[in-house]
């Protein structure tokens, strides 16, 4: 009896710690026109992963902009939609984001990206007077959810490409817990997720890229986090030596240009996430640290074209410039 007892015991350890025995499990996916690694540890795991591609298909199905079978492309077209629940969540998140932000996030910025050439590559830098004239559609207060359907306003068009992969991955986490899964990780181009701790019981390390770079510049220490990075240097072209980035400016239509190389945000939450890192790239170092002493959900990494780096104090433990970061300058911003 005292055997079996024991026994149990071992085992209820081994869960909670996702002990360095328990199988891996890993799928390696092209979705949301990126490169997607996910990775669960147990004996649950091999299924959860299967349900998790599903997912992300499932998700990316709905909410592509550029695919024309997609909700989002039925209401940039103008038709009335009833929404399914995840674009009807994503929407209500995102746009609680977009007024947090005060329209530095903004949904509604598809025409301008659009103008740009960044959905189907065909990049251009558009002229003023048309960017002028599209800015005038760009405005996320004219998108009223209320009940289960929506339409549009006449030439207002969603992009959620700011929040999607952040979308998906909350979705997954929130998957593997009811699956049973205790440990897990995903890595969907660049937003990483991670559930619990680390196999070995320890945070989970996860490098912070140097956006001049290859390699790694900082490693931050999670557990039950998604730590989410927007930068220049992920999507750009270059024209006549002048290099313009895909994350635009809602009041310019430029692209951002705010000192900062990349934001890094760490949060509980992915959408969350991934939407503030976005957001804070077009505020800067000065808006960034104004919203995060406003809020207590997130805290950030902020990489200045200046070779500082700014972190703030939540993430502090655990935090450490590596390789090329030894020679950043580090900087901790306190409440
Ligand atoms: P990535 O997709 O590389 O991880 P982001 O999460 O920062 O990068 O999302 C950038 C995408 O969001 C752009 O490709 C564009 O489609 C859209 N976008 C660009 N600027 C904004 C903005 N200010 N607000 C909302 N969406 C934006
Ligand atoms: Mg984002």
């Amino acid at each position: 009896m005292k055997h079996l007892t024991l026994a149990a015991l071992g085992l209820a350890l081994l869960l909670a710690s996702c002990a360095p025995a328990a199988q891996e499990y890993t799928a390696t996916l092209l979705a949301m026109d990126t490169v997607m690694e996910l990775t669960a540890y147990g004996p649950e795991g091999e299924g959860a992963l299967e349900e998790a591609q599903a997912l992300i298909q499932e998700l990316e199905g709905l909410m592509s902009a550029t695919d024309p079978d997609s909700e989002i492309a039925a209401l940039n077209r103008g038709q009335t939609v009833a929404l399914s629940p995840p674009v009807r969540e994503l929407l209500d998140q995102a746009l609680e984001l977009c007024g947090a932000t005060d329209g530095a996030l903004d949904i509604t910025i598809y025409p301008v990206v659009r103008a740009w050439g960044f959905p189907n590559k065909q990049y251009q830098v558009p002229d003023p007077g048309a960017l002028t004239q599209l800015l005038e559609r760009v405005d996320y207060a004219q998108v009223a959810l209320s009940g289960d359907t929506l339409t549009l306003p006449e030439g207002v068009e969603l992009d959620l490409g700011a929040v999607a992969k952040g979308y998906a991955g909350d979705r997954m986490m929130e998957l593997f817990r009811q699956s049973g899964v205790t440990c897990a990780y995903v890595n969907l181009g660049g937003n990483v997720q991670a559930l619990g701790a680390s196999p070995d019981g320890d945070p989970w390390r996860i490098g912070i890229q140097d956006p001049e770079g290859t390699s790694y510049l900082a490693v931050v220490e999670v557990t039950d986090r998604a730590v989410v990075t927007s930068g220049m240097y992920q999507r750009y072209f270059e024209q006549d030596g002048v290099r313009y980035g895909h994350i635009l400016d809602p009041d310019t239509g430029y692209p951002a240009d705010s000192a900062l190389s990349s934001v890094t945000i760490v949060s509980p939450s992915g959408t969350l996430a991934d939407g503030l890192s976005t957001a804070l790239f077009v505020l800067g170092r000065e808006g960034a640290e104004a919203l995060w002493r406003a809020r207590d959900d997130f805290d950030f990494v902020l990489v200045g074209q200046d070779g500082t780096v700014t972190i703030s104090e939540g993430i502090e433990d655990g935090f450490a410039l590596q390789g090329a970061g030894e020679d950043y300058n580090l900087e901790v911003v306190r409440r």
